[in-house]
C-alpha cells in the first residue's frame, strides 16, 4: 500500500476533486411550507479535476501539470512520499 505524505503540511490524507458531476437525490417529503425532506445523494459523471490534501489543499502537479489519473498519482507518490 503506497503513503501519502503532503510536502507542506505532513498530513496522510489525500482527497480526489471531481467536477461538472450530476448530483441529484430522492425528495422524501414534499411540505406544503416549501420545507423537503430528501433521501440518500447520488453523483454521476464526475471528471477528476485535481488529488489534493485534504488538510491545506496543496495540489499534485508533475512539471507544473496537475495530475489527474491514478496512474500519475502513483508515479507521484512513489517519486516524491518516502514509501519505508
Ligand atoms: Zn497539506
Amino acid at each position: 500500500m503506497l503513503k501519502f505524505t503532503c510536502p507542506d503540511c505532513d498530513e496522510n490524507v489525500l482527497e480526489c476533486v471531481e467536477i461538472y458531476a450530476t448530483v441529484s437525490y430522492d425528495i422524501t417529503h414534499l411540505d406544503e411550507d416549501g420545507d423537503f425532506d430528501y433521501g440518500p445523494t447520488n453523483i454521476e459523471d464526475g471528471e477528476i479535476n485535481r488529488f489534493q490534501c485534504v488538510n491545506c489543499g496543496y495540489i499534485l502537479k508533475d512539471n507544473n501539470s496537475v495530475l489527474t489519473s491514478n496512474d500519475e498519482v502513483i508515479a507521484w507518490l512513489r517519486k516524491n512520499c518516502n514509501q519505508d
